[in-house]
């Protein structure tokens, strides 16, 4: 049976491309050699962030390009790269608690809490909340509240105050880890065990199998929810 077509734009020219294809499969289909904007097209890497608009729709959207499907008179363009804010900073030396972002992110504070980076996360993740987290100084909170993060960038783009929140989030997470989290003697016994070579083995058969029989081993594992 003859494949249904839908007519999108990519960065502004006209093509024809299967109803159903994500954003990322019509840009391949239509000829597009993606070598940045693009990652592990399931959805975790964050790489793909895209902009669009649909047909007779005024809102600009923005969404990730593998798991966003196209619809007939979208006008799609990607964004390979979102620049960012983003100071250095020696882990060792900085403090868990709200001076910190004081000194690394005055940005947080100018937060207006209008949800607006909220509405644009492709993973659902309460982003307004995470930041008035960090301000309150609750950096559990703001680490649990941003743990899916993958830092597509779609947030900081849509925010009025120019705030950059999955750096903040990744900073929350790394302080909250480093000083506050309770300590795992399994997570010690674990690396001790890494150390000693325990899975010296199986990272080699890993090492030698090809993609499919990795993706096999990948998908048939057993996930174990305690
Ligand atoms: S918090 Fe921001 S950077 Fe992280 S996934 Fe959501 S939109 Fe992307
Ligand atoms: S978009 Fe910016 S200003 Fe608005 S709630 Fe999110 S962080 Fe605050």
């Amino acid at each position: 049976m003859e494949k249904k077509m839908v007519t999108v734009y990519l960065s502004g020219e006209l093509f024809k491309v299967p109803e159903g294809s994500t954003i990322i499969m019509a840009l391949e289909y239509a000829g597009f050699q993606l070598k940045r904007g693009v990652g592990c097209r399931e959805g975790y890497c964050g790489a793909c962030a895209t902009v669009y608009r649909e047909k007779g729709d005024y809102k600009l959207k923005g969404g990730l390009g593998c798991q966003t499907v196209v619809t007939e008179g979208m006008a799609i363009t990607q964004i390979p790269f979102v620049p960012a804010e983003k100071p250095l900073y020696e882990l060792e030396t900085l403090t868990p608690d709200v001076g910190t972002f004081t000194n690394l992110f005055p940005s947080v504070f100018r937060c207006v809490a209008c949800n607006t980076c909220t509405k644009a996360c492709p993973q659902d993740i309460q982003v307004m909340d995470y930041i008035q987290s960090i301000i309150r100084g609750d950096l559990e909170s703001a680490a649990n509240i941003s743990f899916d993060c993958i830092r597509c960038g779609l947030c900081a783009m849509r925010c009025p105050a120019e705030i950059v929140q999955y750096d903040n989030g990744i900073l929350a997470r790394r302080l909250y880890g480093k000083y506050l989290a309770k300590k795992s003697p399994e997570l010690d016994n674990r690396v001790e065990e890494v150390k000693n070579g325990k899975y010296d083995a199986d990272i080699e058969k890993l090492n030698k199998m090809d993609r499919d029989e990795l993706s096999k081993v990948y998908y048939d594992r057993e996930i174990k929810i305690t």
